[in-house]
């Protein structure tokens, strides 16, 4: 039997530098890859999903599903600055839409229905995506690889801790956002410098975007299904970016970048 999700040892901020390989002599353009967690390793938003839809049974006494879901993404907006991105600020956001909607009712089983799903969230296994064993463990022969991802920190040490991939990577970074400024401190802290680092990730507006501003390779590798508020437009055509079908398509994707610049 394991240990459940949430009893699995936290793994530290930076784990022991197992996997760190040498610096190639060679002109090897890319030393340090770049990988999102959440929707990119392993499923994430369908677990938000499906919370969310418990959520709008649970207040059908109160609201149509429409309204629900549209004062919930309100809520969550408002709240983001604040909160931050994860499954604790999201139960918070839950709450405080069901009292809203609810308008004096009592809501005290709603609550306690809510903060039962925050927990499950926190605790549901984690399966990584078809691809991202094999894939990880070759590149990280090859590469440094870095975990960059933003949520919270507890809850991303524990699924990481559980995907049993934290020792493939050089360095965790857990995230408040992820800017220009973020990827150019990281690059920098965990090899040469954006120039010669790539970044793979689901979100257009937080993974790759801002990786590219900071002089990064960028890869999308899109989900089956967005957080709305992680859409963005594709910088379709620009050199340093590529959208590939599967996590499985990196290492060829990186070849060609490397015999590009031979
Ligand atoms: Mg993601």
């Amino acid at each position: 039997m394991t240990a459940p999700a949430e009893l699995a040892p936290a793994l530290p901020l930076t784990p022991p530098a197992a996997k760190v390989p040498p610096m190639s002599e060679s002109r090897m353009t890319i030393t340090t890859i770049g990988l999102d967690a959440d929707d990119t390793l392993w499923h994430n938003e369908t677990i938000f999903r499906l919370t969310q839809d418990r959520f709008v049974a649970l207040l059908g006494g109160h609201a149509d599903e429409r309204a629900v879901r549209e004062r919930l993404a309100a809520v969550e907006r408002r709240n983001l600055r604040l909160y931050g991105y994860g499954v604790k600020g999201f139960t918070l956001s839950m709450i405080e839409t069901a009292m809203e909607l609810a308008q004096g009712a009592d809501i005290t089983a709603a609550v306690r229905e809510i903060l039962a799903a925050g927990r499950e969230m926190l605790s549901h296994p984690v399966e990584t995506l078809p691809g991202v064993d094999q894939t990880l463990a070759a590149l990280a022969d090859r590469y440094r690889l870095v975990l960059i991802t933003k949520g919270d920190l507890m809850h991303q040490e524990n699924k990481l801790a559980a995907s049993g991939l934290g020792e493939l990577f050089s360095a965790v970074e857990i995230v408040s956002e992820k800017d220009r400024g973020t990827y150019e401190r990281v690059f920098e802290r965990h090899g040469a410098g954006a120039s010669r680092a790539a970044m793979a990730g689901n979100s257009m507006k937080s993974d790759v975007l801002p990786a590219i501003e900071a002089g990064a390779f960028g890869a999308y590798i899109p989900y089956a299904v967005t957080w709305a508020h992680e859409l963005a437009d594709a910088p379709v055509g620009h050199p340093r970016y590529a959208e590939l079908a599967s996590i499985a398509e990196l290492p060829a994707w990186l070849q060609t970048l490397e015999r590009e610049a031979a």
